[in-house]
């Protein structure tokens, strides 16, 4: 039961997942969680930063399914506006909702990892159908927005600089 509740892969933020060596491990496909982990589960916009990330993956070569406990209404939503298919109201760590997804994914089991922020859920869910799971630190407001402005910045200052030399 326990050795079910342990991620394969941690990382702090969805951003820093290293998608070139998940690619090297064979993984081609993606069951993303919502809340908490995209997007903080108080907040209804999406940020532009997710939303790049998303279409970078996607560039990569990568599938992707969102899944998610949340409400279907809600999740719809970002669905439509990310234009990535999503099953609403999972019951994660059910099995039932992260085999559609596979089926919408369409891949072996080994080539889909699950990435999200609880281990009742996310983790356990990924582990028990025999997927590679990753957990990431759940994403609050204040700390998503932090991140979101420290990244605008960096990104800013990284382009003065591109530009003044
Ligand atoms: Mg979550």
């Amino acid at each position: 039961m326990f050795e079910k509740l342990k991620p394969d892969l941690y990382y702090q933020n969805i951003f820093a997942i290293d998608f070139g060596e998940l690619a090297r491990k064979g993984v081609r496909g993606l069951i993303c969680d919502i809340d908490n982990t995209i997007i903080p589960w108080s907040e209804d916009k999406i940020l532009k930063e997710v939303t790049d990330w998303f279409a970078e993956i996607k560039k990569k070569g990568f599938s992707i399914c969102l899944v998610s406990n949340g409400k279907d209404k809600r999740v719809k939503k970002i669905s439509r506006e990310l234009a990535i298919p999503a099953l609403g109201l999972a019951l994660k760590p059910s099995r039932k909702a992260v085999k559609k997804a596979q089926e919408i994914l369409k891949l072996k089991k080994e080539e889909i990892a699950v990435i999200g922020d609880q281990l009742f859920t996310d983790i356990l869910g990924g582990n028990r159908m025999g997927f590679k799971t990753i957990l990431v630190d759940p994403m609050s407001s204040k700390e998503f927005f932090t991140t979101m402005l420290v990244r605008r910045i960096e990104g800013f200052i990284y382009k003065r600089r591109g530009n003044s030399e």
